[in-house]
């Protein structure tokens, strides 16, 4: 992969920050945007902009195709069956409120339980335990070891009778652990247990099929593949899509209004009320477009690369200490450098323009595992340089140098 001439296509990684080249590893949180995506975005407003599924005009039916369009796109990317599986959210958060709150509404009642994982992020721990109040089910957190590797053995022993919804991260967006998801799919089905996977830091690092992997859910957020944000994907099967209450009322997502009775629109369109985010979801269609010009296998190979040459180089650093470790990764990799606080540590590596994550990273019961405030967490993707991670190590030695 020629990763110099990819790097060009990136306008903001030309920038200075504090006078330095940017090196942004904050890839995590979110990550940055091509021209293609940049322009794709603005097109729509400077050429077509119109509300869709709505106006005979000209401009309707082009923002209405496009918008489609960008549906099919994602629809092929996850290799989703039907289009009308991929509905349009704001994000993974809204994807996984929609899912938890509608299950809740339809599925779950007292005596019954929903499974997570201690590795989730806030976003698949707290849409739950809420549709665990609101319907008097319980919540079970399958544990992982020293490693940050799932105890599958627990989850196996929590999968009951009361279980009725598993809820698991692909990827984790702290410690980079790619969990065994075809297993855990393959366990609940055999005893008609759905499964929902928060793919947000999956879906950028490694090719997706639903068919597959047999997932009845999946949710990813726009931003964190190269896309605008504000706009995320939200996978269900037409099965369970169909068996779904709406979420939000709306326009859209009705077929008739009467003040007796509303009947509502078929799939997609149930789960999309009022205007969408047209631009947003336009310019998804052209970051997955841009990717797989590029090929998600060669992107994959760059970054395993990548990956292990970071660990190797950041070992080097005396005192450094991973939080997780485990033997399948991708993305991100967290650390602590003996006792100096993280905050402390990513403002330095700042004023040197290197981006890093400090904190939680929204997942304070990980933290509480590992009886840690928080870490310093690097996360990778593929316009990043080995030039990149050298960067870091300096950057990081010098700020433990200034700190200690
Ligand atoms: N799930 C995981 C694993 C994440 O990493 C994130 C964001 O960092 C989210 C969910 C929430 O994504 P968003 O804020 O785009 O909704």
């Amino acid at each position: 992969m020629d990763v110099q001439t990819i790097r060009k296509d990136f306008p903001i990684l030309q920038e200075l920050v504090h006078g330095k080249p940017l090196v942004y590893l904050d890839n995590g949180a979110t990550t940055q945007k091509p021209l293609t995506v940049i322009e794709t975005e603005a097109r729509y407003y400077e050429e077509y902009n119109s509300n869709v599924h709505r106006g005979v005009h000209h401009l309707s039916q082009e923002a209405t195709n496009a918008y489609e369009k960008a549906r099919e796109i994602v629809a092929g990317f996850i290799n989703a069956a039907h289009s009308h599986e991929i509905i349009f959210t704001k994000g993974t958060t809204d994807g996984i409120n929609l899912v938890a709150n509608t299950m809740s509404r339809r599925f779950l009642k007292e005596g019954d339980s929903v499974i997570i994982s201690a590795m989730e992020h806030h976003s698949n721990i707290v849409p739950w335990q809420m549709a665990c109040e609101e319907s008097g089910a319980t919540l079970k957190v399958i544990p992982f070891n020293e490693k940050g590797e799932l105890k599958m053995e627990e989850y196996t022993a929590l999968l009951d009778d009361t279980v009725k919804m598993v809820a698991v991260t692909y990827v984790s967006n702290t410690m980079g652990t790619i969990n065994p998801v075809e297993d855990i799919i393959a366990q609940a089905h055999a005893r008609n247990i759905p499964v929902l996977l928060d793919a947000a830091q999956a879906i950028q690092h490694m090719s997706i099929d639903v068919q597959a992997l047999q997932a009845d859910f999946l949710v990813f957020s726009g931003h964190k593949i190269y896309g605008p944000t504000g706009i995320g994907v939200l996978y269900g099967t037409s099965e369970w899509l169909n068996k779904l209450p709406p979420y939000q009322g709306g326009g859209d997502m009705i077929k008739t209004v009467t003040f007796a009775k509303t009947t509502y629109n078929e799939l997609p369109y149930k789960f999309e009320a009022g205007t969408p985010h047209i631009a947003g979801a336009i310019g998804l269609g052209a970051a997955i477009r841009y990717l797989q010009q590029i090929g998600l296998d060669k992107i994959q190979q760059w970054e395993e690369q990548l990956l292990a040459y970071a660990l190797e180089q950041l070992r080097q650093i005396e005192g450094i200490r991973f939080i997780g470790d485990a033997a399948h990764r991708s993305g991100a990799i967290s650390f602590l450098v003996h006792d100096i606080h993280p905050f402390d540590l990513g403002e330095l590596l700042d004023q040197q323009g290197i981006a890093v994550r400090t904190g939680h990273h929204c997942c304070e019961p990980l933290m509480d595992e590992f009886k840690i405030p928080g870490t310093v967490r690097a996360s990778l993707t593929f316009y990043n340089t080995r030039e990149d991670i050298d960067k870091l190590v300096t950057g990081i030695k010098r700020a433990v140098s200034m700190l200690r």
